[in-house]
């Protein structure tokens, strides 16, 4: 039975995207079968594991607004135990078609029932805001991973997050739990960087992830080369990061 991490803050840019497809690659990496569920409009998940998100037949899309099966919709990545369930742009428009749908949140909970004896672990890259996709994903998550960065105001809108989150265990997944909480970006050249490491520990304690991923300029090369970064550039300090990551998340020490 697959474990579902849904990887969501309502910010842009802190680094979900980059966290759900290298994540996913490096805990495929450790041969466990992997399916990276891509609900941003945006696509980026889906072009950054070298699918083109604009001539792609198969969509989150299509499952969660036409009930289509999911099964169908899975794609093969280049990688191996590797699967994406691709975006495109029509997503862009299920925010609002859902709002008069029935069991609006539950959708693609609902869908991935289907598949979750077939893979074992499911991430979920959300789009930036607290919209019905973003409750899709909470609801159909076991747990949660939060990408934080390592910036001014980085704390701010996080417990507009975490409301989000008891809500959704309050009415829609009573069994949500925090995954864990990531630093992203930081550069340990900045004091600023540090502050934001030691508040948001004061913050979230022992759900902040002992891997720290700092900035890294080939992790913002790879998706313009469709590739995770343990393929573009396996000896790249993002790639060692990310693996150790997954370590964690696996709990291998
Ligand atoms: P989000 O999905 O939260 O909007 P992204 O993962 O797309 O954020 O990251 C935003 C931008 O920052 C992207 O251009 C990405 O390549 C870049 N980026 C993300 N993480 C890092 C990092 N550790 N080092 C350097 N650039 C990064
Ligand atoms: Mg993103």
């Amino acid at each position: 039975m697959a474990k579902a991490i849904a990887i969501a803050n309502q910010k842009g840019g802190v680094g979900k995207t980059t966290t759900a497809v290298n994540l996913a690659a490096c805990i495929a990496s450790f041969e466990k079968k992997v399916l990276l569920i891509d609900i941003d409009p945006q696509g980026n998940a889906t072009s950054g594991l070298g699918l083109d998100k604009y001539k792609t037949e198969n969509s989150i899309y299509k499952v969660l607004v036409d009930e289509e099966s999911i099964k169908k919709n899975i794609e093969k990545t280049r990688y191996e135990n590797l699967f994406i369930l691709p975006s495109n742009i029509q997503l862009a428009g299920a925010e609002i078609e859902l709002v008069m749908m029935i069991s609006r949140e539950y959708r693609l909970k609902n869908a991935i029932k289907e598949i979750k004896d077939e893979f074992d672990y499911i991430f979920i890259d959300c789009p930036p805001s607290l919209g019905l996709l973003t409750l899709n994903a909470l609801t159909a998550a076991d747990t949660v991973l939060v990408p934080i960065q390592c910036e001014y105001y980085a704390l701010e809108g996080l417990g507009q997050l975490m409301n989000t989150i008891s809500l959704v265990k309050k009415h829609l997944n009573k069994n949500l739990e925090v995954e864990g909480v990531l630093l992203t970006m930081f550069d340990p050249r900045t004091n600023l960087s540090i502050q934001v490491v030691e508040e948001v520990k004061k913050y979230f304690k022992d759900k902040v992830y002992r891997t720290i991923i700092p900035r890294n300029v080939r992790l913002s090369e790879a998706p313009s080369h469709g590739k995770p970064i343990i393929i573009y550039d396996s000896k790249s300090k993002g790639a060692e990061v990310y693996m150790e990551l997954a370590k964690e998340v696996l709990g291998i020490e």
